[in-house]
């Protein structure tokens, strides 16, 4: 049996392309800056998203970090979406690590934060309150349906960012799967915001990776806080050819994925036990709801890992699948069969 494995997009394995790019990668120190394939893939990548420089880092969830480092001094406040990764799946680290302390407003379910809430979060001077540093969106949004937010919304929020003088930080980890969707380049989604982290290690398929681009002065502080946190790595344009490919070869594709996940989402709205609305699926995940019905999550869950059918469950009764290049459009119609024998 073939398993179809929905569980992330970080399942990807590097293709034959990449495997023969990282096998002739002309390599460096990086540390000494002084690896040209690294070098390369910085200066696409900042070239992708309208900024001075880039910065590769081993994940994103350190791409994150030394940004949000890089922007906020000790006690600083960041605002951040309830259902955003820094806040849930990031060990804590800009608090931990950084002293950062968050401020959570409620994500609506499209992944955008309303204006109004995030303008009456921002902290006015007062002796009892830490100031207000930097707000962070995330696009696509994984915990709302991967939902892209457009250049527009994050437009206005880049308004309100500079009408306080705060930073505005993107958590892009599918940034290209947001281009993608809404048709439009990068560069227009990254605009208004003073740094962004993308990675490459998702739907783009490569093996470990992802860039922080910002100005040149931003990139300079977040490569020392690269190297405080263990980020410095050495002959590692042997990974970042894999990325180069990736950014090459893997983005257009990622229309397949989307198409698939869409086809899923309908097919799976017509079994009665499960809950979800087509129509909010724009890009590669989907999330859906068991319905009150007689199978426990742990049941279900079981259930569709004997269809040879792999997804996460993320609370009780809600579950995530993630179509990705490893999922063939026959496979995602297999999916939908894996759901709705689970229940027979
Ligand atoms: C995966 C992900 C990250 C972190 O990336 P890692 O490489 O897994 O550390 C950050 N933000 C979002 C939205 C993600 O999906």
């Amino acid at each position: 049996m073939k398993i179809v494995d929905l569980r992330s997009d970080t399942i990807t394995h590097p293709t034959e392309e990449m495997r023969s790019a990282l096998a002739s990668a002309k390599v460096g120190d990086d540390v000494f800056g002084e690896d040209p394939t690294v070098i390369a893939l910085e200066k696409k990548s900042a070239e992708l998203t309208g900024k001075e420089a880039g910065l590769f880092v081993p994940s994103g969830t350190m791409g994150n970090l030394v940004s949000l480092l890089s922007h906020c001094p000790r006690g600083g406040e960041m605002i951040l979406g309830d259902q955003s990764h820094i806040f849930l799946n990031e060990v804590g680290g800009a608090s931990a690590l950084g002293g950062i302390h968050p401020r959570i407003v409620a994500n609506q379910s499209d992944g955008t934060i309303d204006l109004m809430e995030l303008e009456q979060a921002i902290r006015p001077e007062d002796l009892h309150y830490p100031p207000t540093s930097l707000i962070a969106l995330e696009n696509t949004h994984n915990y709302c349906q991967g939902t892209p937010l457009t250049p527009e919304y994050s437009q206005r929020v880049g308004t309100l960012a500079r009408k306080y003088g705060l930073a505005l930080h993107l958590d892009g980890a599918r940034l290209f799967n947001a281009a993608i969707a809404l048709k439009v380049p990068a560069e227009e989604l990254t605009a208004p915001f003073d740094s962004v982290m993308f990675c490459l290690s998702k739907g783009l398929s490569a093996p470990v990776g992802s860039l922080v681009c910002g100005s040149g002065e931003f990139i300079k502080r977040a490569r020392k806080y690269r190297k405080m946190v263990g980020g410095g790595m050495r002959q590692v344009g042997v990974l970042a050819s894999a990325g180069f490919v990736a950014l090459e070869t893997m983005v257009e594709r990622l229309a397949e994925d989307h198409s698939n996940a869409q086809a899923f989402a309908l097919g799976i709205s017509r079994i009665p036990e499960i809950e979800i609305d087509p129509k909010s699926i724009k890009t590669n995940i989907v999330f859906f709801k068991l319905k009150q019905s007689r199978l426990s999550s742990q049941i279900f869950l079981r259930k569709t890992e004997e269809k040879g059918l792999r997804i996460l469950m993320i609370d009780e009764g809600v579950f995530r699948a993630v179509f990705h290049r490893e999922i063939s459009k026959e496979q995602a119609e297999e999916a939908i069969q894996g759901i709705k024998d689970a229940f027979v």
